[in-house]
């Protein structure tokens, strides 16, 4: 049984408690979707997080949602408890809120109406088409182009790592559209999967397999009503996409770091070692004190940033920067630690510290980099000292 003392912690609410109780015994009754394709496995997973309702948590009431705006804490409890069951399903989850945010923040009504009660029901999916090959940290480096032909915009570039490349329906799209250099020369548009113009360029195997892909845009028109917000605010739409976001991210790390927690100790416990059990070793016990105390002061960073988010209502750049270096770094020691554990069950194929130790190594990369995280706390802290 894992450890749910977090959940009566101040941060919550009586009903993110009630949620984390329906989301754990429906994960634990029904998530039993077989991983061997995986394009299939994640339509599954999309209609059936669709279908149960999990997926309202991603846009807002007025559209399809199940409150009135995005909140932090139901995600980041989403996130965690899915990650925690099956590491596809909190994907496919988290990819229909991120490919779908820059909608519900900056979308006109009707494009609203159009995608996101779809996004809702697990009826579409989203993709959200940010990195190229030569701007992925830099990201206000990218060469993705949209020049203005009439009502419509004509795309031409190439965006790579795009999570659902293959099997969205659609894509935001962050493409420069010239207003001004750099980051205010950027605009947000829709791009259906079916777009004239669109392709696969590549598919990405990577080492926990998820539905990946680089796309190519040649001559690709869109109506200029497939534009989210203003031209040039672009970047920012991003950039408040993500904010809300990578708090998210670090849930989804807890989720894997108590799952590896969860193996560690069912494993020490048991496994007879020097007329006793592992766990009887001071070195085990020692290791599973480090465990512990990284997952509980990720928590609390995670809970911090969603719930300054929510109920303060501040931006929370420093705060989730913070949480998602802090959170992905710690569940990659913890499953570690784990994996060394299990001896040599732990680099077994098929088991479940093996699968953990591949799916936790890209939240240290995507949605920033943890480079870039310190960077971002510290550009914050030193602005804080120097106000
Ligand atoms: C599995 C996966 C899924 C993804 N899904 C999406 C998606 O759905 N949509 C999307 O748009 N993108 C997606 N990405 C792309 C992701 O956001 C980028 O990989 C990430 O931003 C890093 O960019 P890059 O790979 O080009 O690495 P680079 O930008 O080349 O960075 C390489 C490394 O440089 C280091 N670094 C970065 N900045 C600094 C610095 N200032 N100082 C020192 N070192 C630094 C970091 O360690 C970084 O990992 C995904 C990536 C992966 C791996």
């Amino acid at each position: 049984m894992s450890d749910k003392s977090y959940l009566a912690l101040p941060f919550f609410d009586d009903a993110h408690r009630e949620l984390e109780q329906r989301l754990d015994a429906w994960a634990t009754a029904s998530l039993k979707v077989d991983h061997s394709d995986t394009d299939a496995a994640c339509r599954a997973l999309v209609r059936q997080l669709g279908v149960a309702g999990w997926l309202r948590y991603c846009v807002p009431a007025a559209h399809g949602g199940a409150l009135d705006t995005l909140d932090s804490r139901s995600l980041c409890l989403l996130r965690e408890t899915l990650a925690r069951h099956d590491g596809l399903a909190d994907f496919a989850f988290a990819m229909q809120g991120l490919g779908s945010g820059a909608i519900t923040l900056a979308g006109s009504d009707a494009m609203r109406e159009r995608y996101l009660p779809r996004v809702a029901r697990g009826e579409a999916i989203a993709a959200f088409a940010l990195s190229e090959p030569d701007a992925g940290s830099d990201v206000a480096a990218m060469q993705c182009r949209a020049v203005r032909d009439g009502d419509h915009y004509v795309l031409d570039g190439v965006k790579t790592w795009i999570s659902n490349g293959g099997i969205a329906d659609f894509y935001c799209v962050f493409a420069r559209t010239g207003e001004a250099p750099g980051a205010r020369g950027i605009s947000a548009f829709v791009v259906d999967a079916d777009t004239p113009g669109l392709t696969i360029a590549e598919r990405i195997d990577v080492m926990a397999p998820h539905p990946l892909a680089t796309l190519r845009f040649e001559n690709c028109r869109v109506p200029v009503a497939a534009r989210l917000g203003e031209a040039g605010q672009g970047f920012k739409v991003a950039m408040m996409t993500l904010d809300i976001f990578r708090a998210s991210v670090a849930a989804a790390s807890l989720g894997f770091g108590r799952a590896a927690l969860d193996e560690a100790l069912a494993r020490a416990t048991v496994r007879p070692m020097f007329g006793g059990v592992l766990a009887d070793l001071q070195l085990t016990q020692a290791a599973i004190g480090d465990m512990a105390t990284a997952i509980d002061s990720a928590a609390l960073l995670t809970y911090r940033a969603a719930w300054l988010r929510d109920v303060a209502g501040v931006r929370t750049t420093r705060e989730a920067a913070m949480a998602k270096m802090v959170a992905t770094e710690n569940a990659q020691q913890v499953i570690d630690r784990a994996v060394q554990m299990f001896g040599g069950l732990g680099v077994k194929v098929g088991t479940r510290v093996e699968s953990l130790y591949r799916e936790i190594r890209s939240l240290r990369i995507y949605e920033g980099a943890t480079e870039v995280q310190k960077l971002i706390i510290a550009r914050e802290t030193l602005a804080q000292h120097r106000a």
